[in-house]
This record gives structure tokens, sequence and C-alpha cells, in this order.
């Protein structure tokens, strides 16, 4: 079976990446370094720990596993923490990325999916966000993700590094069959903390900020389901086999949606009340990020399948009352 280097295969979305994988025919083998993810949560194919900044430690995986591709998820990912230690975003996310990219070229692995970011946008008003629109990010995050772009499309032109970029919208739910699912520690993302607010968990969610330029004067987000994400991603390996030009891809549905209306939404799945607060606006967060690129449909073959916010908050409910990791 056809190797795939997994980075962050023990994090959320690269825990549904190794899931689809194997489902795919190929063996995801996971590299992380645990700082997020969950060993646990490699269940799918064989398990290497490091860090992405260690150049040994990856020409020795990369050697023991020849893999065919890399897919590319280990990432810091939190805006409020890029703005604070933004520094710990350029080290980690850009310095461990172009070891990464290095070590993969060093050993003739020419195939490289990257995870990025619709923060790479930034706020635009007015601006329909496809591939080709400006990306003038806001925060660390965002940046550092950019930078990595850059630095894609440089390692193209120089070694033939051929590569997919995904920007992801905001990714939500969790698998159907609750083998994973999302689970960060400390949790920073809006459904999630929703759900552990409405079974008691914590004691209220907060929103960031009221007095947004939204109808309702909240953030706006376009929401998709992990598991149609992660169905984009054996696509865009796809696409690099058959030896198709390197090519951004957003990945969203093109539908925003409100905190206070995923918030009803919430209320209406579970059937339970959300206990709300109103707080300030979180540095660095965005007005509104919504897809305005259908060319992963027209593209890739893309066919988003769950990515109802309904249905996304089910699975994430699901998840929420019978799955969790263990250190
Ligand atoms: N949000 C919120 N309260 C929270 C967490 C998030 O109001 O406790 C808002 C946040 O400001 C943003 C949206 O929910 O508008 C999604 O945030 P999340 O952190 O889930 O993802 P991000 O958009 O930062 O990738």
């Amino acid at each position: 079976m056809t190797n795939i280097l997994v980075t962050g295969g023990a994090g959320y979305i690269g825990s549904h990446a190794c899931k689809a994988l194997k489902a795919a025919g190929y063996t995801p083998v996971t590299y992380d370094n645990l700082s997020t993810g969950w060993a646990d949560a490699v269940k799918f194919g064989p398990f290497e720990q490091g860090e992405l900044s260690d150049r040994d430690r990856l020409d020795q995986v990369f050697a023991a596993y020849q893999p065919a591709a890399v897919l590319h998820f280990a990432a810091l990912s939190q805006v409020g923490e890029a703005m604070r230690i933004p520094e710990v975003y350029w080290h980690n996310n850009v310095l461990g990325s172009l070891t990464l990219m290095q070590a993969a070229v060093h050993a003739g692995c020419l195939k490289f999916v990257f995870s990025s970011t619709c923060a790479t946008y930034g706020d635009q008003d007015n601006v329909v966000l496809d591939e080709d629109c400006d990306q003038h990010p806001i925060n660390a995050y965002g940046a550092s993700k950019r930078a990595i772009e850059d630095i894609l499309r440089d390692f193209q032109r120089a070694y033939g590094l051929n590569n997919v970029i995904f920007r992801y919208f905001n990714v939500a739910g969790a698998d159907p069959e609750a083998e994973v699912g999302e689970f960060h520690q400390p949790e920073t993302h809006l459904i999630p903390l929703m759900l552990d607010a409405i079974d008691g968990k914590r004691d209220a969610l907060t929103i960031f900020g009221t007095d947004w330029d939204t109808p309702d004067g909240t953030c706006i987000r376009d929401y998709v389901h992990v598991c149609d994400l992660v169905d984009a991603h054996i696509l865009g390996l796809k696409w690099l086999e058959d030896e198709k030009d390197s090519r951004a891809f957003n990945l969203g549905t093109g539908t925003g949606f409100s905190v206070r209306e995923v918030i009803d939404h919430s209320g209406a799945v579970t059937n339970r009340d959300v206990p709300i607060l109103e707080g300030p606006r979180r540095p660095g967060d965005c007005t509104k990020l919504v897809s305005g690129s259908t060319r992963a449909e027209t593209e890739l073959g893309w066919m988003p399948k769950r990515s109802t916010m309904d249905q996304m908050i089910a699975d994430a409910w699901r998840w929420h009352q019978t799955g969790h990791y263990e250190k």
C-alpha cells in the first residue's frame, strides 16, 4: 500500500484525514509532536513522534516509509494565541514547514498538500473571497500560513515540489462513527465551547463582540464539515497523482453563519438552552469570512455531503457525548 506522511495526524483534522486515507486504500503515517494532538487519535496507521523542526528525525521517517506524498496539517492555529505570541507562530508554522519541505525535496517526495486558511485573506469589505483575491492577513496565524504558501510556490519553481493548497474556512463536526473528533485542551473554538456550555461543562459561551458590522452584530463564518474537508484532501492527492499543476482551493460552502445563528442552531439540534454571555471582541478576528469560490467543486469534483449547520452540530454533539482522548 502507498504510504502518505500526515503531519499533525494526531490532531482534529489530521486524524479524520488518516481515517479517510485508510478508507481510500492508503497507509497514513502520522508525524506529530503531540503538543496539541493525542496519541489515542492515531488509529489508522503507524505513528512517529517528532518535531517539524527536527530535520534528522524527518529524514529518518522519510527514509523508513518512502511516502508518496505529504499531507501537512501540523500547525498552531489559534487566532487569540497568535495575537499574544506571534513569534511562536512564525517559528513553529513557518520554520517547521520550511524544514518539512526541505526534507520532502531531499527525499524526492514531490507531492505536497498543505492546510492553509481563509485567515490569509484578512478582513476585506465587499470583496469576493476567491482564490485569486489579494491576501492581507490581520493576525500572525494567517500571516504564517500565507508565508508557507509563498515558500511552496518558490519550492515548486526551484525543486518541482508540486502542491495543492487548501484554504480552509471554519472546520466543524466530527466523524459520524465517533472514532475521532475535535478535542483541544484548552478549547477555543465556537462549536465545541458551545456544546460544553450546553451540557454544563462550562458556565456559558461568551460571544466575542456584538457590535460587528453585520446584521446581528456578531461575526460571520463559513463552516465546513471535517469529513467533507478531508474528502477534498483525497481529491487533492489524486490531483497531484494525475500530475496536474499546483493549485490553491478554498474549502468552504459559500454560506455564512453569524455566531448568534450558530447558537440558535445548536439549541435546536440539542434541544437544550445555550447559556451565553456577551463579551468584547477578540483581537485578530475578522468581521466576515465566507468563501466566494466554487473552484474545488468545478475543478476537483468536490461535493460537500455533511456540511449543513445542523448536521455539523449533530455530529459534533454525538462525539462530544461519547468521545474524548487521554494523554
Ligand atoms: N467565538 C465566540 N466565542 C468563543 C469562541 C469563538 O464568539 O468562545 C467566535 C469568534 O469570535 C469567531 C467565531 O466564533 O467569530 C469562530 O471562532 P473560532 O475560534 O471557532 O474559529 P476561527 O474563526 O477563529 O478560526
